[in-house]
């Protein structure tokens, strides 16, 4: 009906329009849930002549805006209006009609959202109010204090007292909208400062570009405004990005919060385009010109200039975006647009945000309880991991009224889940993990199940003694806990083992390596089995692993099925091996060898860590028993560099090892069991012979800094300088200039504050810190005379 009145030709549904060399796709959907009520409008249309239909701007708009709104439905309200397939060939459609031409593409269009080129770095975002973090209650003792924290409700007992709503488990990030465009997201970072990701998010499709003016008589969009949200993952992108991992060769996520953090943290953001993230919008600040101090008519002119140039530029000058917002603060309650927390949360969803689905408002405490009970037992069931229930009091002026203390909002709580949570799952199996040292550990195979919020599939077992203290069989139900967000423990089996059908087996500890068949035996002093073979494929693997771990040297994508495969091809037996990798190695190992893309990478990983990693990381990495990373830091300085503890090894080991020890001993921080693990491990020819071939590899650690050679005594020693508004050179230039001369720049004003230096049109927030904690405000000038 009102697809056909304006653009009959785009959705031929045999022939979709040719499409250029776009790379862009849309995000593969999964599910192809869709209702049928809409797809009638997609009728089989005519008209396409073979050479590209003509098609007007307002047209081209309109189908922007039919493609956003099918998008909007899809991944914001989770019902689709047309199939997979239809959104598909429109999306092409426009795609099309974009690349024929270019001037007409609008920012907010639904292929805008495939991500830029790579960024160089991040930037630094203050957030123009801060973002604060909840304190924690785990009981409903907790919530009976905290209601009665907040005394008398707001001036209408009508309205419900409470909201609560899950506290999902991901990335915050906040958005800032002028006159209703996304012109950041930047990550929560301290609170203060986060990290500027827009590039980024404007990839993740449940972030609105533009929000929609409102719909249900809704609210209309404030000019100034900061959403806050959480980004997530859901679990079945997480399962999927993980089985792409593993094919890949890639280390695993350790869970989706770590996944949505790191997909967004990307510096590539076609990177963060490709992962299925989702955003939830929680928390709406309006903002406004914050006129104290008196601005001037030029200064107000400026300002919205700058406005303007937000409405209008693309790409966005983050400048521009940091000099509006640093001169807005929050809106009082009093002259805002919402009476009550619950109004926000239904604006946001008229301006095209997802809001959690599962938010709640309370009448009081006793129904809030009742309502914790319920959301509790629903989390298993919810597609995203939460770490809680969060519960604020629901009038806004009331909020406002109580305040925060420290960086607490006195206002909400955050409800964790109680750490005693216990459920019952199947034990499927028992395996056993060989470790660098050979030590032999049993791991509980568990069925999925949901734990407090995350799914665990695998629980510790410590010895062959738990194992048998615990009377585990395989097929047992067993009882598992997971504490304080550690790793999983089982308790026990279920019911004393009155579940058990017979078909259980019993489970005997191995006699030999499962890895290399080779004999495992138990150490005297201590209950851990090992395996003795010191040529252990397990044990190398897990000493490789150990090395590019992230703690250690880091050598990105080399995942542990990679060290597994390199191992099993005879391409290397140690971590210094690595280092003489050549590309047709990796090219050619047994079986399906590495993709040419991902050796090529793999290599300049390897490349980069022989000139960037520090002597200490290498240290650590070698998996000297007794040695963590920070005693490696302790240690490292001691040895000095990698060629020298060669020669000294070669030369001189005795004296050399001797006068090590003693130093070691001299050093606050390690004891004298470290001391003999490293002299042990360095006295070991074999050890000499693996330090020698990383060196004949290039490794080249970097030694520490010698004790750092900072002014001192400079003129500005002991100072400590916060720099606000444009100057005669880059800010940056000065804080050298600072640095130089033994100052310390800082990026926010607090007591510890000497001096804050303002340029031109100096940050309201820096200023009004500085009046706060009495600090000095100086101009470029007076700095300069300082120097
Ligand atoms: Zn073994």
């Amino acid at each position: 009906m009102y697809v056909q009145t304006w653009v009959p030709w785009v959705l031929c549904l045999d022939r979709p329009p040719p499409t250029t060399q776009f790379t862009a796709t849309p995000a593969r959907r999964v599910r192809s849930r869709f209702t049928m009520n809409e797809t009638h409008d997609l009728h089989v249309l005519h008209g396409d002549d073979g050479n590209g239909p003509t098609v007007t701007l307002a047209e081209y708009r309109e189908l922007v805006a039919r493609l956003a709104k099918f998008a909007h439905a899809y991944y914001v309200l989770d019902a689709p209006l047309v199939t997979d397939d239809a959104y598909d060939r429109l999306y092409r459609s426009v795609e099309a009609v974009e690349a024929r031409n270019p001037a007409w593409v609008v920012p907010d269009s639904p292929t805008r959202r495939v991500g830029g080129p790579p960024l160089a770095g991040f930037r630094k975002a203050r957030h123009p109010a801060p973002l604060l973090s909840l304190a924690n209650v785990f009981d409903s003792d907790g919530l009976v204090a905290f209601d009665r924290r907040i005394g008398v409700a707001g001036p209408d007992p009508e309205i419900p007292r409470y909201t609560v709503e899950p506290k999902l488990d991901g990335l915050t990030l906040a958005l800032l909208y002028a006159d209703g465009r996304l012109v950041r997201a930047a990550t929560r970072g301290d609170g203060e400062i986060g990290e500027e990701v827009t590039p980024q998010a404007t990839t993740i499709r449940t972030i609105p570009l533009t929000l929609s003016m409102g719909v249900n008589g809704g609210q209309g969009v404030p000019r100034f405004l900061m959403i806050r949200g959480e980004v997530t993952l859901p679990l079945d992108a997480f399962a999927r990005l993980n089985e792409a991992r593993d094919a890949a060769g890639e280390a695993n996520y350790q869970n989706p919060r770590n996944a949505a953090a790191g997909s967004v943290r990307q510096l590539d953001p076609r990177i963060t385009a490709s992962r299925a993230l989702r955003f939830t919008a929680y928390t709406a600040t309006v903002l406004t010109l914050d006129e104290g101090g008196g601005a001037l008519p030029l200064d107000q002119l400026a300002f919205e200039a700058d406005a303007a140039d937000l409405v209008a530029s693309d790409p966005i000058d983050q400048d521009v975006v940091t000099r509006v917002f640093d001169r807005l603060r929050p809106l009082g309650v009093a002259s805002g647009p919402f009476a009550t927390h619950w109004e926000a949360l239904l604006a946001m969803r008229d301006w095209g945000f997802r809001t959690n689905p599962h938010n709640r408002q309370c009448v009081g405490l006793e129904e809030a309880v009742a309502v914790l009970a319920d959301l509790q037992e629903l989390r298993a069931t919810w597609d995203e991991e939460t770490d809680g229930l969060v519960v604020k009091v629901n009038d806004l002026a009331t909020q406002e009224r109580l305040g925060s203390v420290a960086k607490d909002p006195r206002w909400a709580v955050a409800y964790k889940v109680a750490v005693s949570e216990v459920v019952v799952t199947r034990l499927l199996d028992i395996a056993v993990q060989i470790g660098r040292t050979g030590a032999v550990t049993p791991l509980a195979v568990l069925e999925p199940v949901r734990l407090g919020g995350v799914t665990v599939s695998s629980a510790t077992l410590h010895n062959d003694d738990q194992v048998r203290a615990l009377d585990l069989r395989i097929g047992d139900w067993v009882r598992v806990q997971r504490a304080g967000g550690v790793i999983p423990a089982i308790l026990g089996v279920d019911l004393d083992g009155s579940r058990r059908d017979g078909q259980e087996t019993e489970w005997a500890f191995p006699t030999a390596c499962p890895a290399c068949d080779g004999p495992i035996a138990r150490d005297g002093d201590e209950a851990v089995a090992r395996c003795t073979n010191a040529s252990c494929p397990a044990q190398r693997s897990a000493r490789v692993r150990h090395f590019a771990g992230r703690s250690a040297v880091d050598i990105a994508g080399l995942g542990g099925n990679w060290i597994d495969r390199l191992i099993a091809s005879g391409l290397i037996t140690s971590a210094a091996d690595l280092y003489h990798l050549t590309l047709p190695d990796l090219l050619a190992i047994d079986g399906q060898g590495m993709g040419e893309i991902l050796a090529r990478k793999l290599c300049d990983a390897i490349d980069r860590t022989r000139r960037q990693t520090s002597l200490a990381r290498f240290l650590f990495g070698l998996g000297i028993r007794h040695v963590g990373s920070e005693t490696a830091e302790l240690v490292a300085p001691l040895v000095g560099s990698l060629d020298a503890l060669c020669d000294r090894l070669r030369t001189d080991r005795d004296d050399f090892l001797g006068s090590l020890g003693a130093q070691m001993l001299e050093t606050k921080g390690v004891g004298p069991v470290v001391a003999q693990s490293v002299n042990d491990a360095l006295s070991n020819p074999a050890m000499l012979e693996l330090l020698e071939r990383f060196s004949a590899g290039g490794m080249s650690p970097v030694p520490p800094a010698q004790s750092p050679k900072t002014a001192e005594d400079g003129p500005l020693s002991g100072k400590t300088f916060v720099l606000t508004g444009a100057m005669s050179e880059p800010r940056e230039s000065i804080a050298a200039l600072v640095v130089a001369a033994g100052g310390k720049v800082s990026d926010s004003v607090s007591g510890a504050t000497s001096f804050v230096v303002a340029g031109e049109k100096p940050g309201s927030s820096k200023i009004k810190g500085a009046a706060k904690h009495s600090v000095t405000v100086i101009n470029e000038e007076a700095l300069r005379s300082m120097l």
